[in-house]
């Protein structure tokens, strides 16, 4: 069984029948018990001190101190709406916000293991949306305007009217097997000793199983057979999805394209237990258990088939 991934689990009803209401989110807006979470610059309000809890502020904050922001609704908990806030058009926000000392905005990726799961799912939620919006807004069409609608999940264009909606970029992540060994790839710019699951974007007009083997030929020249998906992740940086596989080799000679990886090596059973029990331990090094690839690593290392 796979474990939840570090930014699952959204405890939020994302209310896609409410949202379609224009005056109904005009009240959620007006009402004092809604919240709303502040971004700067894509990075999330959290509030100092142990243990890290979002940065949820009321209405007025909006009204009052960061006037015209952004505000894009996340969801229902219990009835009361959540927002996200772009006040990415102050200069000091903390300040602005009267917030000095109480709370920062600190990076979501960074701060991520520091919030309870929920948190951070809903963290991760916000970045990538507000994200979304700030790089959509002129038309893929035609180049006019667009207008946030749906509550902030969708853009419609001023002139020509087409829809535009958040997009998520599927990118599947494989350990690929050959009887006990797997094979782990590396970037120069990585830390030295650590390798992790090869990785690649899923192409137009392409399955899964096909983008696994295609990838894994591209950067390897090693032949992929059978492949079985794992689990998935997000990852709103800016909005990939991470679908875990894992995969069986048929070949084992190994080709590395340089333009995709520094070096790519079998590691033995041994080798990758070691690693996940001592992080920093010598040797090989691997991704903490915030990525996927750790737990894909983890699944084969313990004894998970393809
Ligand atoms: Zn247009």
């Amino acid at each position: 069984m796979s474990q939840p991934q570090v930014f699952s689990g959204n405890p939020l009803d994302r209310a896609s029948s409410e949202r379609r209401d224009r005056g109904w989110i005009a009240e959620q807006l007006e009402r004092e018990e809604s919240r709303f979470l502040p971004y700067w610059r894509l990075s999330v309000l959290v509030k100092t001190g142990i243990p890290r809890e979002l940065g949820w502020a009321r209405n007025d904050l909006c009204d009052n101190k960061a006037p015209g922001s952004e505000v894009v609704l996340l969801g229902l908990r219990e009835g009361v709406a959540h927002f996200a806030l772009d006040v990415s058009g102050l200069e000091k926000p903390e300040v602005a916000l009267g917030l000095s000392g109480l709370a920062r905005f600190e990076e979501v990726r960074a701060v991520a293991t520091q919030l309870s799961a929920p948190e951070c799912a809903i963290a991760a939620q916000g970045r990538a949306l507000l994200d979304w919006h700030a790089r959509h807004r002129f038309c893929a069409v035609c180049g006019a305007k667009t207008t946030a609608g749906l509550g902030g999940l969708m853009r419609e264009c001023d002139e020509c009217d087409a829809e535009h909606f958040p997009r998520t970029d599927p990118v599947v992540i494989m350990v690929v097997c050959s009887e006990d060994t797997c094979l782990l790839g590396r970037q120069a710019a990585w830390p030295p000793d650590m390798y992790s699951a090869l990785a690649g974007f899923v192409d137009q007009d392409e399955t899964i199983e096909e983008a696994v083997r295609r990838e894994v030929f591209e950067e390897t020249n090693v032949r992929v057979g059978r492949v079985r998906y794992y689990a998935s992740q997000p990852w709103p940086f800016p909005s990939s999805l991470m679908i875990g596989c894992l995969a069986e080799a048929e070949t084992r000679e190994i080709s590395v394209d340089p333009e995709e990886l520094q070096s790519a090596r079998w590691f033995s059973r041994e080798e990758v237990a070691k690693a996940l029990a001592e992080p920093g331990g010598g040797g090989l090094t691997v991704p903490p258990p915030m990525a996927i690839a750790h737990h894909l690593m983890r699944a084969w290392a313990d004894g998970e088939g393809v």
